[in-house]
């Protein structure tokens, strides 16, 4: 298979995706390279590929790097994601392949890390039109009773929509003019005019008289099963696993993370809302009030012009007040490896139906008449989105009788765009991802030498950092040692000794731009210089004449070398 860019035309098959990843690293073997970093449960590849220009024009080690990390597919029905990556990546290489000068500097010193799809049997599952699930396809725990309403396509249309029947003891009433929404009833509702809704499906275990809910057969919310302020958790009848990294994905992405210390910033991509979600957490958070800002300030500047909204996850977008968001991946990020990680939320079902959502994840639990007839008028109103909408049709339900099925194909409205918008969407997550991106730590090391007499040198070594980022990533990771400090090493070649200075030196940490810029450069009209600054200095007496080395490393800023050679003038 020859490669060719991807350009938001469509939801690719997982087979798909897979066959054009392999294909892109085939053709361009000098900018891409794939990991296989794990396996998911039903033993399908998870593919992490590396972006980095290599050779002589690029000879820093990709080991040596600081990179960024962006994935997709944590969610198996958040496809807009998955195929945000692989626009991302497209644009990167298209970049790269027509000599973009930033982008060829950037890959030359920099790489990253793309994992396309983090639950890739769900994604698959759904593709096939399986009912819509969370992540994986974890099987339910051995023994459990499953009572009640498995949905499932019963008319064979290779959807599962929604399923209605009237009766006096339904909580839903056909809405006057919209046919699809069936809004919740009210006390003053004629009884006879009431319906029962659920998704498309047949009663576990029946006993002929009970319409109730079966527990989740894929119950496993793999976005709560990763280590921050992990603890059991349901919600809409998820839970985040048994332990933390309970599950293979959860574990091979946290593992690849840590097998690349030189990542130094985060996106994982979801779906919906559009908005780029920040920290903190939850109250109080561990992240001191300077990465906070720091990450804010960030994602403020990668949102400009794509329509998303910044968000911090507390209090902002909190589904139940009462309730922390624990296990999160991109919170794991932040504050278990102390790497600044956002969720992007891409699309905007609501802007896209013309309605405001101010509380995008309150809805879950308290959702807005107005805004719900909004999302119906949009997709299923006089001019309905092609065929995302299938009107409802009689059927003669196995257990229920006479029933209706009909509905969204919530997949390619709510869930993600609609095909024709989605080159669009993945055009945002682009422009995101790729401003997070330029947020690395950019180090350079200088020698310098002053010649003393008596064949003694003075050299000096200025190593820099010119990024956004510290070179620890968040002053968290920093005052908690999660990254090693920056340090310096002297080796001499031969015909050189060391008269005075330590053969290695400890410099810290080095402030980046952003981390001024929430500090002592914070203000336009009160400004000031750092407290700590972007440059540490090391200096040694040698004597005599040859080649001194010096080699830096630490931190998420990767490693490097330097040398001067030293002889009498
Ligand atoms: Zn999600």
């Amino acid at each position: 298979m020859s490669w060719t860019p991807y350009v938001g035309n469509g939801y690719l098959s997982w087979p798909e995706i897979r066959a054009w990843c392999r294909a892109l690293a085939e053709a361009h073997p000098e900018l891409v390279h794939i990991d296989v970093v794990g396996e998911s449960r039903h033993g399908n590849p998870l593919l992490l590929l590396t972006v980095a220009r290599q050779g002589d024009a690029a000879p820093t080690p990709v080991a040596d790097r600081s990179a960024f990390w962006l994935d997709g597919g944590t969610h198996a029905a958040e496809w807009t994601g998955v195929m945000s990556v692989l626009f991302t990546l497209s644009r990167w290489i298209e970049g790269l392949l027509a000599g973009d000068p930033d982008l060829v500097d950037w890959f030359s010193h920099h790489a990253a890390y793309v994992l396309p799809c983090m639950s890739p049997d769900g994604y698959q599952a759904l593709h096939d039109g399986a009912p819509y699930l969370r992540s994986t396809l974890r099987p339910p725990p051995e023994g459990q009773l499953r009572i009640g309403l498995e949905p499932r396509d019963l008319d064979g249309d290779g959807r599962v929509l929604w399923m209605r029947w009237r009766h006096p003891a339904g909580p839903y009433v056909q809405d006057e003019t919209l046919p699809l929404f069936m809004r919740n009833r009210r006390i003053d509702d004629d009884p006879a005019e009431a319906w029962f809704v659920c998704s498309e499906g047949e009663l576990l275990e029946w006993d002929g008289h009970r319409w109730m809910a079966a527990t989740l057969r894929h119950g496993l919310d793999l976005n709560r099963n990763f280590p921050a302020a992990w603890q059991p958790f349901q919600m809409f009848g998820m839970d985040g696993g048994e332990v933390p990294l309970s599950e293979p994905e959860s574990r091979a992405v946290v593992d690849a993370v840590r097998a690349r210390p030189g990542i130094a910033c985060a996106v994982t991509n979801h779906t919906y809302t559009g908005a780029m979600l920040t920290q903190p957490y939850r109250s109080p958070s561990p992240l001191p009030a300077a990465d906070l800002d720091l990450m804010e300030v960030l994602a403020r500047d990668a949102v400009r012009g794509t329509g998303y909204r910044v968000m911090r996850v507390h209090p902002e977008f909190v589904y139940d007040p009462k309730q922390d968001i624990v296990g999160v991946w991109a919170d794991t990020l932040s504050t278990v490896l102390g790497i600044p990680g956002y969720t992007l939320e891409l699309w905007d079902p609501f802007a896209a139906a013309g309605v405001e959502n101010v509380h995008p994840a309150e809805f879950f639990h308290l959702p807005d008449e107005a805004v719900l007839r909004g999302l119906f008028t949009r997709f299923s109103g006089p001019q309905p989105v092609g065929p995302s909408v299938s009107p409802w049709q009689p059927f003669e339900h196995p257990q229920l009788g006479p029933v209706e099925i009909g509905g969204l194909d919530y997949m390619r409205t709510v869930r993600n765009p609609p095909e024709d918008l989605l080159a669009a969407e993945c055009e945002r997550g682009f422009t995101v991802a790729d401003r997070v991106r330029r947020a690395v730590p950019r180090m350079s090391l200088r020698l310098h030498s002053q010649e003393l007499g008596g064949g003694n040198h003075e050299l000096t070594a200025v190593l820099e950092n010119t990024g956004f980022l510290s070179t620890s990533g968040l002053a968290f990771a920093e005052s908690r040692g999660i990254v090693p400090r920056l340090s310096l090493r002297l080796a001499l070649g031969p015909g050189l000794e060391r008269v005075s200075g330590p053969p290695s030196v400890d410099l810290g940490h080095l402030d980046g731009w952003g981390t001024m810029r929430v500090a002592g450069s914070r203000h336009s009209l009160y400004p000031d210089l750092p407290s700590r600054g972007h440059r540490a200095v090391a200096r040694w007496i040698v004597h005599g004449q040859g080649t001194a080395r010096v080699r830096w490393q630490g931190g998420r800023a990767g490693a490097g070398e330097a040398e001067r050679v030293l002889a009498p003038t």
